[in-house]
């Protein structure tokens, strides 16, 4: 698991851990297991936020683990254009390659580490799969797409583009030195993620090392969810077990911890987690398909805009999609 990593931890700031007697660690309030499917044309993920009521993921609404999979030659399979309005996708890829071209301009290749931001606003098209080379040659391929809703405020913004390389995230070193914290957007410890957001909120990929601490200090009024990548460890300040594909959810407090297992497995030698939260928009929220807006009226909006064409055209020179398949909502 390649993504951002550095020669020498030691040599980051340091994450100053939350005073243990002022502080109030939160404590887990639920673990679940993210079910396996398939996504576009088929390429496989985990669904990190199945089970998990939204008003607990708010400001998120959605996640998938993509991968982590080796493809076989002429086998990667991204999605066919389609809409998105009334929230962001977050890409970050860990491992491979992913291409992406948007109906406003927006677009580019990314890899090891690197982050596509995309708010779709009030709407936009676009296209995500692999490069021809990874199509001909298969690879690794391991990414996470996460989405952040917008409040209602924002819902109608115009479509925006952050192409965030891996070698701007914001590195730091936990308090005992045993896990590297990429920050990709928002704040830990003083030390700011070049991703820019409409609410605030944290994205972070932290390694931590077997055996290793991550202690963190976390705004008592966002919400904080880890999700396990790869390994094993614990969370919470009960010490709750947790492994690879798993969510935790936590109840209030100021601080948050995460420790590695001593023995992880030998495909994973570190625990992977992404640690998010951010300030709920306490809005109602209808997600359907690629839309997420407040109401169903504006879900019938959308995709009776997205008919007439008002979401977006798709570019002269498009990006192709390396497989023919229908007309997709998804
Ligand atoms: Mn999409």
């Amino acid at each position: 698991m390649p993504a951002v990593t550095v020669e020498n931890v030691l040599a980051l700031p340091r994450i100053s851990e939350p005073d243990p007697t002022a502080s109030h660690q939160r404590r887990v309030r639920s673990v679940t297991t993210a079910p396996a499917g398939f996504e576009g044309e088929g390429f496989p993920v985990r669904r990190a936020f199945a089970g998990v009521p939204q008003s607990e993921l708010d400001p998120f609404v959605h996640m998938d683990q993509m991968g982590e999979v080796e493809y076989a030659p002429g086998e990667p399979k991204g999605t066919p254009w389609h809409p998105h309005r009334g929230f962001e996708t977050v890409t970050y890829i860990i491992d491979g390659t992913f291409d992406h071209q948007d109906s406003n301009g927006g677009g580019g290749r990314i890899t090891n580490g690197d982050t596509q931001w995309m708010t779709a606003g009030a709407g936009i098209l676009h296209i995500e799969a692999p490069p021809e080379s990874l199509v001909v040659s298969g690879g690794l391929f391991h990414g996470i797409q996460l989405w952040v809703n917008l409040p209602r405020s924002n819902k109608w913004n115009p479509p925006r583009y952050q192409d965030i390389r891996g070698s701007e995230a914001t590195l730091l070193s936990s308090g005992d030195g045993g896990a590297l914290v990429r920050v990709i957007a928002g704040e830990v410890s003083g030390h700011e993620g070049p991703g820019s957001t409409f609410t605030p909120i944290t994205f972070v990929h932290a390694t931590v090392n077997p055996a290793a601490k991550l202690a963190l200090p976390w705004p008592a009024d966002y919400n904080a969810l880890v999700y396990v990548l790869a390994g094993r460890g614990r969370v919470g300040e009960e010490g709750r077990p947790v492994h690879t594909g798993q969510l935790a959810g936590f109840g209030p407090g100021d601080a948050l911890a995460v420790t590695a297992d001593r023995a992880q497995e030998s495909r994973s030698p570190n625990l992977e987690v992404l640690v998010l939260g951010g300030l709920p928009i306490r809005e109602p929220v209808v997600h359907y398909g690629p839309f997420v807006m407040n109401t169903r009226d504006e879900i019938l909006q959308a995709m009776e805009d997205f008919r007439a064409g008002g979401l977006g055209r798709v570019p002269a020179g498009a990006m192709p999609h390396h497989h023919s398949g229908d007309e997709t909502l998804e």
